[in-house]
């Protein structure tokens, strides 16, 4: 027997009397995050929206069973509960601002799929009403910035005149002719949203009694998936949190950056100039740091017998640039060879003044066979890094052994 949809008359209707026409135990659907015992529950009449035509479906009560899913089974709406009804005559009350929300959202979308395709050229491929948030997949030419304004300006301001939002029914042929956005083959009389002034489109949903109610259409981003053009907007309800959450993102990050928040970009770009300024600086005084420190080195090396002056050392809190900078500065001088390496992250560095006449890339390789870890280089620099818990001192003095 098929189920008398009362949304379709009313979606203002939020509780109900109905009698239950069957229940039965249903295996648990994990899929849809259902893992304990679940009935599924036919009434005779029902307020319940199944998830369909790109709305989820709506959450509640019937009698003393919360209500976990509500599925579209061709005539029948099955309705997915955690305990059976005691009694076969049934309230049914569903999750009010759940279902608001989603007619928010739904409605707001006719209207900017309408204003994209007016006035922009843009149809609407598809759409997805989420959690968080709803998106409209746009055909054709990417919407500048000045599109996705002008579309959100568009719908607001049918918004503020707060014009009816009408339930029509007709064949397809017919709403074809009454210029329906949407082009539809099903047999039959169909069910379709106007909006007065402003669009027609067929759908099976729940949605607002006039614009008004939609509250305020917020477009958000837009990005390319596959083909189409993917744009991010909320409405009503949910355009008031996101508002909210954005400016206490601003306050937030203009406190950070010691800014008023009409100043945070202009502060944002010192700080990064500041950072990227810093940072070179830093990078020159280690360069110089690390020439002292290779200079201090070499004079107490003593040389050995073959004459070359071998360095080896372990630095502590030192980035593995520092290793370089170091190694590079050291083989500036005759018969030099630095044997470098970080403790902690186990960076390496094998450096060499080429009258030194040995070969740091086959070194290294050497004792990263040994100890473990990645590397290369050339005959006079040579780069690695040792694996996880591999020592850097035995490292460092199997390179020693092996040099003489
Ligand atoms: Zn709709």
């Amino acid at each position: 027997m098929a189920t008398r949809r009362l949304y379709y008359d009313n979606a203002f209707e939020k509780e109900f009397t109905a009698r239950v026409m069957h229940c039965e135990v249903l295996p648990p659907d994990v899929s849809a995050g259902i893992t304990g015992k679940v009935w599924g529950l036919l009434l005779d009449r029902t307020a319940f929206y199944p998830t369909s035509g790109g709305q989820p479906n709506d959450l509640g009560k019937i009698g003393d069973a919360n209500v976990l899913d509500v599925r579209d089974e061709g005539d029948e709406i099955l309705h997915l509960v955690d305990r059976k009804p005691s009694d076969p005559d049934v309230n049914g009350c569903i999750d009010w601002p759940r279902r608001f929300d989603h007619m928010q959202q739904h409605t707001g979308q006719h209207l900017l799929s309408a204003m994209f395709q007016e006035r922009f050229g843009l149809p609407t491929v598809s759409f997805h009403l989420g959690t968080e948030m709803c998106t409209i997949d746009l055909r054709g030419p990417e919407p500048t910035d000045e599109i996705l304004e002008g579309a959100e300006r568009a719908a607001n301001q049918i918004i503020f005149e707060d014009r009816p939002v009408n339930v029509r029914y007709g064949t397809a042929d017919q709403l074809a002719r009454q210029g329906a956005r949407k082009e539809v083959e099903r047999e039959g009389i169909l069910r379709a949203i106007e909006i007065e002034g402003a669009d027609l489109q067929p759908c099976v949903g729940t949605h607002v009694e006039s614009t008004g109610q939609i509250g305020l259409v917020l477009v958000r981003r837009c990005t390319k998936v596959r083909q189409e053009w993917r744009v991010e907007f909320v409405c009503g309800g949910r355009a008031e949190r996101v508002a909210r959450h954005d400016f206490e993102l601003l306050r937030q990050t203009a406190e950070k950056l010691s800014s008023a928040p009409e100043d945070l970009v202009s502060a944002a770009s010192r700080a990064i100039v500041e950072r990227d300024a810093n940072f070179k600086m830093v990078r020159a005084l280690q360069e110089r740091l690390a020439e002292a420190e290779a200079a201090l080195a070499l004079q107490t090396t003593p040389h050995s017998a073959n004459g070359a002056r071998i360095v080896s050392r372990v630095f502590e809190g030192v980035p593995a640039d520092y290793l370089g900078f170091f190694g590079t500065a050291l083989a500036r001088s005759e018969k030099a060879i630095a044997l470098l390496a970080t403790v902690g992250d186990g960076h390496l560095v094998f450096a060499q003044h080429p009258s030194a006449g040995k070969d740091m890339n086959a070194l290294l390789k050497q004792v990263l066979g040994e100890v473990g870890g990645k590397g290369g280089g050339t005959r006079d620099f040579a780069r690695g890094r040792l694996s996880e818990g591999a020592s850097t001192e035995k490292a460092l003095s199997l390179a020693k052994e092996m040099l003489n």
